[in-house]
């Protein structure tokens, strides 16, 4: 009898029934959300059954990179040897971070999910996003001891109101209890955007533009940092944070970001 049970062990079951009282009022408001509120594809707004998510169609349009990969630029490779992989392209121009890991290429869904997230305020993309990053950059997180968020510049920072990065790395946070430093990198100047350069222009427009401010460097002195981003491109302001944080040494530094482009040229040009 559960009234026997209530009066031996009183205080168990004086939680037990707000426990259960609670979660019948979490059910209910779920319910009530689902109902008011359908979830529906992240992507494409079909109704599916799960929020948070998208529809088969919208999912398979993403081109996740899954293993094998280059362990340094975390691009995919063509065949898997059982070893520690690194590119050509790492081999012939290893860069300043340690690794890198994206969870797909910028194209698709992964293109669409991330400009509605920079360019329409679309924050209910974010969880997924982090449920991603969280997954892709798992070998990075069991190695990492804190977050760094790319830093936009000021201005792009009042025009936009929010920094994706650190949107981003907030939700990873949440998911592996990993600490963020939101400041600890800053930028030291404004810089064009990259957009319709090339590598090595990239790379000159952003080189020293990244610093980690004197009251942040106790918190990433000897650190193992990971950078979040939303998009490698050439990795040019990947290797001009992964500087600055050595410059203030960081113990190392990895980077996991949303998307990486897919063309090989970025690497090698
Ligand atoms: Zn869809």
């Amino acid at each position: 009898m559960p009234q026997q049970a209530d009066n031996s062990n009183p205080e168990p079951v004086s939680r037990l029934v707000p426990s259960r009282t609670t979660e019948l009022l979490r059910s209910a408001a779920t319910w009530l959300t689902d109902l008011l509120t359908p979830p529906v594809c992240l992507a494409c707004s079909e109704p599916i059954q799960s929020r948070d998510a998208l529809c088969p169609g919208c999912w398979s349009e993403v081109d996740f990179i899954r293993p094998p990969l280059c362990d340094k630029l975390g691009i995919r490779l063509p065949y898997a040897t059982g070893d520690t992989m690194i590119s050509a392209a790492a081999a012939a121009r290893p860069p300043a971070y340690s690794r890198a890991r994206a969870v797909a290429h910028y194209e698709g869904t992964m293109r669409k999910l991330i400009h509605d997230l920079k360019f329409h305020d679309r924050h209910d993309v974010r969880r997924l996003m982090g449920a991603w990053l969280a997954t892709s950059g798992c070998e990075l997180i069991a190695d990492a001891d804190v977050l760094v968020p790319v830093p936009l510049s000021r201005t792009r920072l009042l025009s936009r109101r929010f920094n994706q990065s650190a949107i981003l790395a907030l939700e990873v946070s949440g998911l592996t209890g990993l600490k963020v430093r939101t400041q600890g990198l800053t930028r030291t100047r404004r810089t064009p955007t990259q957009v319709g350069l090339t590598r090595d222009q990239r790379r000159e427009n952003v080189r020293g533009a990244f610093q980690v401010p004197p009251k942040e460097r106790p918190q990433i002195a000897g650190k193992r940092v990971l950078l979040i981003d939303d998009i490698i491109t050439t990795g040019a302001t990947a290797e001009a944070c992964t500087k600055a944080l050595y410059s203030a040494d960081a113990a190392n530094v990895d980077i996991v970001a949303l998307a990486i482009l897919a063309d090989p040229m970025r690497i090698t040009t």
